[in-house]
């Protein structure tokens, strides 16, 4: 199958309609990371995504819609506060669980109750999804625990040959997956940290809880329990007050013969002052929009990367953490 890559416009829309029509699946980019979407409606083609990026099949996907479509359709019950939360903070990268009205196929909630549902900001998504006028199921377009593509050419390093067409909408400008939300109970928790921070709903909701996994617990977000987001290449991760030892590695790597990288914000990258750096940026948010893609990079050049993480880890920085964590952990 060759893999096509087309700007948005009416020809790749049309085209898009007829491949998610026909039964398969479309990459399509969003706000936080590209998506590789099928109709939420299509069994078979919801199996088709997760055969197509090895996904294993216990861990649900985020149903995506446009912004004028009628939720009500697919979820039963609405709380108050998501309500609130929805008119703060949709359309963006705040995906939203609910009780499921059980229209949409079994393989998109791999048989759970509830149902996540993603309303996008990102004006390619926006089209794309109102072209087809369709609830779309869809995880990152990545091979499965590799790191999350964000933008087209990410997409077609993992996915060529496997799907028809990536619309290209440019680089994703959040670059972390969206901020997952269990809206079933008195009050919303976290299930998964991203660009909406616990502040920002806590503004809006008054309280919210966060899910940390147990050991040994059945997850109550089953994407928590997997690996995600590596890089190819080897990876160590040290906290900031471990600046030294980060250094020592890289000395004592690159003495060896190991091409080692540093991966740190900018701050790091002049405490550390090394040749060899994959440098974050400043703000959380530039961090969030540039760390799988520094990753990415790292693994084309790198043989070791050596993460660092920021000294700051509220708000933002607390999804950046989750995510640096699950992709470089030792
Ligand atoms: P991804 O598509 O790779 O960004 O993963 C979607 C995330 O949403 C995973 O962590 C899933 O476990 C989580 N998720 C999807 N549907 C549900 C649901 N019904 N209940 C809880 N978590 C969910
Ligand atoms: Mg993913």
């Amino acid at each position: 199958m060759r893999t096509e890559i087309l700007p948005i416009d009416e020809k790749s829309l049309r085209l898009s309609k007829s491949i998610i029509d026909g039964g398969g699946a479309v990459a399509f980019p969003t706000e936080t990371v590209y998506g590789l979407g099928a109709n939420a409606f299509d069994n078979t083609a919801v199996e088709k995504v997760f055969a197509i990026k090895g996904r294993p099949n216990d861990n649900p996907l985020i149903v995506h819609v446009h912004k004028d479509y009628d939720l009500s359709e697919l979820v039963t019950e609405i709380p108050e506060y998501a309500q609130a939360l929805a008119k703060a903070y949709l359309p963006g990268p705040l995906t939203m669980v609910y009780k499921s009205r059980g229209k949409v196929c079994p393989a998109v909630s791999c048989g759970l109750d509830t149902l996540a549902v993603r309303v996008p900001l990102h004006d390619g998504a926006q089209k794309f999804l109102k072209y087809l006028n369709l609830p779309i199921a869809a995880p990152s377009a990545n091979i499965s625990k590799h790191v999350s593509p964000v933008t087209a050419q990410h997409v077609f390093f993992d996915l060529d040959g496997r799907i028809e067409l990536i619309l290209d909408g440019g680089k994703c400008s959040g670059g972390i997956e969206s901020t997952v939300l269990d809206c079933t109970g008195e009050k919303p928790v976290i299930l998964r940290s991203g660009l909406v921070t616990r502040e920002m709903i806590e503004a809006v909701a008054g309280s919210c809880g966060e899910y940390v996994l147990k050991e040994g617990e059945k997850a109550r977000s089953p994407g928590m329990k997997y690996k995600h987001y590596s890089p190819s290449c080897d990876t160590k991760l040290f906290r900031f007050d471990e600046l030294e030892k980060a250094v020592d590695e890289y000395n004592k790597s690159r003495s060896k013969g190991v091409e080692a990288y540093v991966l740190c914000d900018d701050k790091t990258a002049e405490l550390v002052n090394v040749d060899n750096v994959l440098n974050l940026g400043k703000t959380g948010e530039q961090i969030a929009s540039n760390l799988y893609d520094k990753l990415r990079e790292g693994e084309r050049c790198a043989q070791l990367i050596i993460a660092i993480a920021p000294e700051e880890h509220g708000g933002v920085m607390k999804g950046v953490m989750n995510r640096l964590i699950k992709a470089c952990g030792n």
